[in-house]
């Protein structure tokens, strides 16, 4: 897959689980990245993940080592906005808060060059609403990627109301030449993935309290009976209960139907710690792992 014309050096901004990936597989493309944080932790936390992802493909044989090392080398990490003056596409992936993330565009938009692109990594707000927050609507758009960044083969994008097809073809094939299999989505709560699978994980938590099965019966349920890898129960664990239950609250307030109300269950474990895998306990309990 080669680089699209035009597009040199991409600008990562948020380094979490999602821009570290990001990062990684804009580097392996070919492309040179900035990947900025406003925590020194996190940018550390960044490189080892990528240095430990970039080994294990390394590993099965996907890259070779050199290949693996220049990509590395590609990726300039840091917690300064202006290496962003020199990207042609920024996509920022910071924790998901509204008002954080207009602030993050406003402030991007004073640093990155006039003709650069914009895109959000957002689960849930309004891709219209963060264009408002830029100096260019027109040039402004949704890539949502999925978690683990490296491993899953899809990207959703999503259209502001004032996104141009330019901007839209040309993050599409940016998406495209990093090896991933794109989706159109509406600028609507939750987009397509989550739209539907928040409300089957929240309906297993409903089950759960219900009484219906156990978890491992609901889980082993779904995987046997419907052929997917892992059971909702599961899945939502690795996912995180709490990011669960925000997406449900989105869902709930943004599309104002009772059928998205949050399973009591999902709210009380949130309001327990028990927040899945990264907490040691959610549905499972992982605390001998
Ligand atoms: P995370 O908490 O792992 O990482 C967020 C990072 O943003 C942190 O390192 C934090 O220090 C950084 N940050 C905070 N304020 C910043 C600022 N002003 N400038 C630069 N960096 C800043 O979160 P994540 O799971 O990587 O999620 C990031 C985004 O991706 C969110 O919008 C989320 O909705 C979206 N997303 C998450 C998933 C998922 O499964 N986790 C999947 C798809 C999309």
């Amino acid at each position: 897959m080669s680089k699209v014309d035009g597009i040199d050096r991409i600008g990562v901004v948020g380094a979490g689980q999602m821009g570290n990936g990001i990062a990684h597989v804009a580097a392996v493309s070919g492309y040179a990245v900035a990947l900025a944080d406003v925590s020194e932790a996190a940018l550390e936390r960044a490189r080892a993940t990528i240095e430990k992802n970039l080994g294990r493909m390394v590993r099965k044989e996907k890259l070779t080592a050199a290949e693996a090392d220049a990509a590395l080398e590609r990726i300039a990490f840091g917690t300064d906005l202006a290496p962003l003056a020199d990207c042609q596409l920024v996509v920022e992936a910071a924790t998901e808060n509204v008002e954080l993330k207009y602030r993050i565009f406003e402030d991007i938009s004073k640093r990155a060059g006039p003709d650069a692109i914009l895109a959000s990594n957002t689960s849930s707000i309004s891709i219209t609403a963060l264009a408002a927050h830029t100096d260019r609507p027109e040039r402004f758009m949704g890539m949502h990627f999925m978690n683990p960044v490296p491993v899953m083969k899809l990207v959703e994008l999503i259209r502001g109301l004032q996104t141009t097809d330019a901007t839209f073809e040309t993050v599409q094939a940016v998406a495209r030449s990093m090896g991933k299999t794109t989706v159109e989505a509406r600028d609507m709560p939750g987009f397509i993935v989550n739209r539907i699978l928040m409300p089957y994980i929240n309906e297993a938590a409903q089950a759960l309290l219900e009484g219906i099965g156990t978890v491992e019966d609901i889980d082993a349920a779904m995987k046997l009976g419907t052929n997917v890898p892992m059971g909702p129960l599961t899945l939502a664990d690795f996912i995180g209960l709490d990011t669960c239950l925000a997406i449900m609250e989105v869902l709930h307030e943004g599309l104002g139907d009772s059928k998205y109300r949050p399973s009591p269950l999902l709210r009380k474990y949130v309001e327990a710690g028990w927040l899945g895998r990264k907490s040691g306990r959610g549905f499972y309990d992982y605390s001998r792992d």
